[in-house]
């Protein structure tokens, strides 16, 4: 399948999962735009590296996610938007009664409000080419729940809920909107959360990994980047025309328990 002549936009993607995205789309044939809240020679080389490596065109755009009018500004200044991938995100963890405000704030911004304005921005454009796809990256948490993550499950149930309305707002037209449920996959955001777990249940590296992470992945494995990526590849594809308002898991069976 060939995605050459498409250009996709994919928010947070410096690393871990959006990379991974990016790649598998590039790897796909559709031009790709980079983006992070950092400003590094690595964020560019990285782009770089996936136009030599693919042959298709790759940029790197500098926007932070936190930020209504950056968001916007992202999708104007890339300059066309076929494909959008909502995946910028940030994890806390702790109590909702000890939950820091600085912290419930960012991760609603991030994780949740970037989709709004990132979405309101390239509806247009995609009206105007006659296709889009929209895939936001929830989690397993869009569906589910666990203890001390009040924030984020808020966040990605409402993305979820986001992802439903677009799809709705869009069914008669070229366009389609969809989530991607991960269960764990090892990126930088879960790797942050190896330490405080290992402290908290007074356990070793390989026991959080396998007692905690995995406990409610019952095909004990993590999920991998390039999986995802696959799967958003899928959504863009034609045999996914008619599949739009709904969520894909990709968590080895977690939302099956
Ligand atoms: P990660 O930390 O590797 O990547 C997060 C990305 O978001 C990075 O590129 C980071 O630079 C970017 N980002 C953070 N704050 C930003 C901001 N203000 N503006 C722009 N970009 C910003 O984490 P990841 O695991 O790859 O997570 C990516 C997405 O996948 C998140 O939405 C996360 O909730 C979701 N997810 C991850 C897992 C998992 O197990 N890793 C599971 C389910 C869902």
């Amino acid at each position: 399948m060939s995605l050459s002549g498409k250009t996709a936009i994919v928010t947070g993607s410096n690393s871990g999962i959006g990379l991974g995205v990016a790649w598998e789309l590039a790897r796909a044939g559709a031009d790709v735009v980079l983006n992070s809240f950092t400003n590094s020679p690595e964020d560019y080389a990285l782009a770089a590296q996936i136009a030599q490596e693919t042959g298709v065109e790759a940029r790197y755009i500098q926007a932070d996610m936190s930020n209504g009018d950056d968001c916007r500004a992202l999708i104007e200044k890339a300059g066309s938007c076929d494909i959008l991938v909502n995946n910028a995100g940030i994890q806390h963890v702790a109590p909702i009664d000890e939950f820091p405000v600085d912290k419930w704030n960012a991760i609603i911004a991030i994780n949740l409000n970037s989709a709004f304005h990132t979405t309101a921005a390239a509806l247009p454009m995609m009206r105007k080419a006659g296709w889009g796809r929209i895939v936001n990256i929830a989690s397993a948490h869009g569906l589910t729940a666990s203890p001390y993550k009040a924030a984020y499950v808020s966040a990605k149930h409402g993305i979820v809920g986001m992802t439903k309305t677009v799809a709705l707002e869009t069914a008669q037209e070229p366009i389609t909107c969809n989530a991607i449920c991960p269960g764990y996959v090892l990126t930088p955001l879960v790797e942050a959360q190896i330490p405080d777990t290992m402290k908290e249940y007074n356990m070793s590296r390989e026991d959080v990994i396998k007692n905690v992470m995995l406990e409610r992945q019952p095909s004990k494995q993590f999920a991998t980047v390039e999986q995802l990526g696959g799967t958003a590849v899928f959504l863009c594809s034609a045999a996914a025309e008619q599949i739009t308002g709904t969520t894909i898991s990709v968590d080895g069976g977690w939302t099956a328990l």
